[in-house]
């Protein structure tokens, strides 16, 4: 029996063809995908596809299509042993630690892809990236168990966590890195798995979609004035923020932004400080300028991502009530989105 692979189409460059008559760059139809990329015939993979009615940019996405993107999948999950998701690469990585949170209990690939160039111009990365993904979608051990069984972004030539990773070039085809945790496999002659650990995956697929986006994002810079974003540090409006420091989660010694931070936590409010660094990590405590952070309770994210760590919050907050719960949560590495140490 072939093995069988949905792809779903939610738009971006990858899923473009020109228009040889006017070069306009328009969607293809992903009915007749065998049409524009002849060599999928010659994988031994049955393949399908599925696409959202109306294809959007990445950058128009939202939780609403990560819910239709995980609901597609969920609907399917029996019928297929492998997804893959064609999306643009702008917010790819934020769609895919999304997703890394509705769907928890994942037993098969879910493999995010799209490229840098559309899939019908000539020096274009799409068919690589398309035709890798679908083989690492089917690919199986042999106890016929998914050789991956988690979210994750294939491109140029490597597959990474999807939660752990970051868009970092608008041009090179190398786009994505996952600068704190190594790939989960590197495609060369052969597709070579290097899987580390699989993180604890309980029970039954769940899909949980319900997630609340009542969270800021605040990046701290030299000579930033605090008194300009007092109105965040606001918990009837906003529940909880992402806060980038410095290096190990420093911020400067502002009186103002103490007080708002205060006052923001004793209302309720909740504060996940991760590090604006590529690679390395919050350490709170550390240095003299994150103490203050770590006495009061803001909450250090380790290596998270930003991609990671509003998606988190995003998920807890739709999930749970209590403030301890939610904080005791975002100690913990749900699905392979942090280090623990
Ligand atoms: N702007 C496009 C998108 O993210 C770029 C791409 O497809 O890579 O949808």
């Amino acid at each position: 029996m072939k093995p069988k692979v949905l792809i779903i189409y939610t738009g971006g460059t990858i899923g473009m063809i020109q228009d040889s008559e006017t070069g306009v760059l328009k969607a293809f139809d992903f009915k007749h995908l065998s049409n524009q990329i002849p060599e999928l015939s010659r994988l031994n993979i049955d393949l399908s596809s599925e696409s959202f009615e109306k294809p959007v940019d990445s950058s128009e996405m939202n939780p609403k299509h990560w819910a239709m993107i995980a609901q597609i999948i969920f609907n399917n999950y029996a019928n297929y042993d492998g997804f893959v998701v064609l999306h643009g690469s702008d917010t790819m990585a934020y769609s895919a630690s999304a997703l890394s949170f509705m769907l928890q209990g994942l037993q098969k690939p879910v493999i995010f892809t799209g490229s840098q160039l559309p899939i019908g111009t000539i020096r274009t990365d799409g068919k690589e990236n398309l035709i890798t993904s679908i083989e690492i979608a089917a690919a199986k051990n042999s106890d016929g168990t998914s050789i991956i069984q988690e979210i994750g972004i294939y491109f140029e030539y490597s597959l990474y966590r999807g939660n752990r990773t970051s868009k970092i070039s608008s041009s090179a085809f190398e786009a994505f890195a996952s600068p704190n945790y190594s790939e989960l496999a590197v495609a060369g002659v052969l597709i070579n798995y290097q899987l580390k650990e699989k993180y604890l995956q309980i029970g039954n697929l769940e899909l949980f979609t319900n997630f609340d986006n009542r969270v800021a994002l605040l990046k701290i810079f030299p000579g930033f004035s605090a008194k300009i974003y007092q109105s965040l540090f606001n918990i009837e409006k906003v529940k909880a923020i992402v806060i980038e420091s410095f290096g190990a989660g420093n911020v400067p010694s502002d009186d103002f932004f103490k007080t708002y931070v205060k006052d923001y936590l004793n209302s309720g409010g909740i504060i996940l400080n991760i590090t604006q660094c590529n690679t390395g990590k919050v350490d709170q405590g550390k240095y003299e300028t994150s103490s203050f952070f770590d006495k009061i309770g803001v909450v250090g994210g380790n290596d998270l991502t930003t991609e990671a760590a509003l998606t988190k919050l995003m998920y807890l907050l739709g999930k749970y009530t209590s403030k301890i719960e939610i904080t005791a949560k975002l100690k913990e590495s749900i699905c392979g989105e942090m280090s623990l140490n």
